[in-house]
């Protein structure tokens, strides 16, 4: 696996909380994106090679109104970059790990992603995530 390409926290509200990231990174959040697969619209901001993903639900049924409903606002998954995430998907699993999805999602940000589920990972969710070229 390459650097930690982003952080994702879940928020119930990207207008309140766009502003609040703005202020902690002193940076602008450079991208807005829905994504219609998962159910959320997200925002980015980026500091240094690193980025923060916010992540509202589009709808009350969605996985991050369902995360919120549960545990809150807050941290909701870390993402890794790799360079070839069917490689990845297959070295996790033959370790053992459970994929959340068998093949690689279109995710925000123009990447194909995967997440771990989080009951392998000591309740961390993790995602795998390339870029599309
Ligand atoms: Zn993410």
């Amino acid at each position: 696996m390459n650097h930690l390409d982003h952080i994702g926290i879940a928020v119930k509200n990207l207008q309140v909380s766009i502003p609040i990231f703005e202020k902690i990174l002193n940076t602008p959040c450079y991208k807005k994106e829905m994504v219609e697969s998962e159910q959320v619209l997200t925002a980015f901001f980026q500091t240094g090679q690193t980025k923060l993903e916010l992540l509202e639900s589009s709808n009350a049924e969605g996985v991050i109104a369902k995360f919120i409903e549960k545990k809150g606002e807050g941290l909701h998954h870390i993402a890794f970059e790799v360079d070839n995430i069917l490689e990845e998907m297959d070295r996790l699993s033959s370790e053992g790990f459970v994929l959340l999805n068998e093949t690689p999602k279109k995710g925000a940000d123009n990447k194909w992603v995967c997440f771990l589920h989080p009951k392998g990972t000591n309740g961390v969710l993790i995602e795998l995530c390339q870029s599309i070229r």
